[in-house]
Order: structure tokens, then C-alpha cells, then sequence
């Protein structure tokens, strides 16, 4: 099974790359990868040039075995809709199977994506959420309770057989890390060497990115 880790990275940072290989390690994933996308369709335009965001997944990301960067949204026209990605995955990759990875506060939005209904139909979930952090749950939104209801499995073996619609719950080790505060402690000229990797960090530094 493949690791799907969607996002806008401005900037990708720890509470995105620790995560998607705890979920690696705890699924055996044959592999992993991060996909940043073009115009993103629930949030405002990004900051950082598409290449600037692709040179800092690529600093982040390239060092972990079974880790890419998969340029397909940035590549694409127009807003980046999940449903297309996995669509196209689908086509490139025949037999595997994928396994979208998700944190909980995008999964309780999900009832707004894009033909969010048919993204079932390509590939499994996987929810990440903090330990402690199961009263989530009481705010899944109703029409997309009822898929969870149907969809969810509780042990990784079901899930690894799954070729598609699973949902899994996982906790994992999310850090008090958002885009949003890193460019906000940039912009205030405080250190962020702590949320993202130091080569991330030079890379913010050296374009003086975020400083506007
Ligand atoms: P922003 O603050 O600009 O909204 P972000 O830090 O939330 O950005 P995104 O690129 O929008 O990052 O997030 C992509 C994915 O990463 C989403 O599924 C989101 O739930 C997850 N994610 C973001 N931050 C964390 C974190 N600290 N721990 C775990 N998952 C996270």
C-alpha cells in the first residue's frame, strides 16, 4: 500500500513529516508520498513560490528511504481536487493500493471536498489524531459519520487488506507545530528551528522567505 500526505506545505514542517512516517512505520507502507498542491480549494493562495514549496519538500523529505515528492497537482491547471489526484494515481499505479493520510481537523471537512463521496472509491484513510484527542469524534459532521460508521476498522490487518473505502483512526505523535505560526514567528524574527528541518530553516533564511 502507498501513503498518500496531501498539503499546501508553505512551509512543510515537522507536524507533517513525523507523522506520515509514524503512519509508514505503523502501516509497513511500501512507500510514501508527500504531494503539494497547485491552488489549494478550501484555503487562500500560499506564499511561497510553487518552487520554493517543492525545494522545501524536497530538503525535508528526500533523506527517508521510500519518501518522494509527487509533483502531479503542481503540475496540473487549475484548483488541486483530491479526487483528480487519486484518479491519476489509480492510472500510474494499476494494482496498489493507496491510503490517503489525513489529520483529523481536514477529515472533519471532508463532507466539502470535491465529489468527496467517490474518494472512497479510490483509496483508503488514514485519520491521525493526538492521543487524547478521541472527542474529535463528536464532531464529525453527519453525512460524513455515516461513512465512518460503515468504513471504519480497528486493526491494521483489516486495513492492509483493504483495497479501498477503510478508515482508519491512528494516534500519532503530532506536534503543536501549524504553517500558519511559522510564518508568523518569521515574520516577527523568531526562530523556527524547533517546527521545521534545518534544512528547511537555511532555506526560509537564505530566500528570506515569509518576511513581508
Ligand atoms: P496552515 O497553518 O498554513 O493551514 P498546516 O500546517 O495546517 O498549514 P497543511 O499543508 O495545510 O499544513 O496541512 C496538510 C496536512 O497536514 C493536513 O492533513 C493537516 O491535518 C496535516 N497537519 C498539519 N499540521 C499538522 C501537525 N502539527 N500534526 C499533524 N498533522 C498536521
Amino acid at each position: 500500500m502507498i501513503g498518500i500526505f496531501g498539503g499546501t506545505f508553505d512551509p512543510v514542517h515537522l507536524g507533517h513529516i513525523k507523522p506520515a512516517l509514524d503512519v509508514k512505520r505503523h502501516l509497513n507502507l511500501e512507500e510514501l508520498r508527500f504531494i503539494p498542491c497547485s491552488i489549494p480549494a478550501h484555503r487562500d493562495a500560499p506564499i511561497a513560490t510553487v518552487e520554493q514549496r517543492l525545494a522545501m519538500l524536497h530538503l525535508a523529505v528526500d533523506e527517508y528511504a521510500d519518501c518522494s515528492v509527487d509533483e502531479r497537482e503542481v503540475n496540473r491547471q487549475g484548483v488541486s481536487y483530491m479526487v483528480d489526484t487519486l484518479q491519476s494515481l489509480r492510472q500510474d499505479l494499476k494494482d496498489k493500493s493507496l491510503c490517503l493520510i489525513i489529520g483529523m481537523d481536514a477529515f472533519l471537512g471532508l463532507n466539502r471536498w470535491h465529489h468527496w463521496q467517490q474518494l472512497f472509491e479510490l483509496a483508503n484513510f488514514v485519520v491521525t489524531y493526538r492521543p487524547g484527542f478521541e472527542l474529535e469524534m463528536e464532531k464529525i459532521p453527519v453525512d460524513l459519520l455515516k461513512q465512518v460508521n460503515q468504513r471504519q476498522v480497528k486493526s491494521v490487518a483489516a486495513f492492509s487488506e483493504s483495497q479501498h473505502g477503510a478508515i482508519i483512526f491512528m494516534p500519532v505523535t503530532q506536534l503543536d507545530i501549524s504553517a500558519t505560526d511559522i510564518r508568523q514567528r518569521v515574520k516577527q524574527q523568531q526562530s523556527v528551528k524547533d517546527q521545521v528541518p534545518a534544512a528547511v530553516d537555511d532555506f526560509i533564511q537564505q530566500q528570506k522567505l515569509y518576511t513581508g
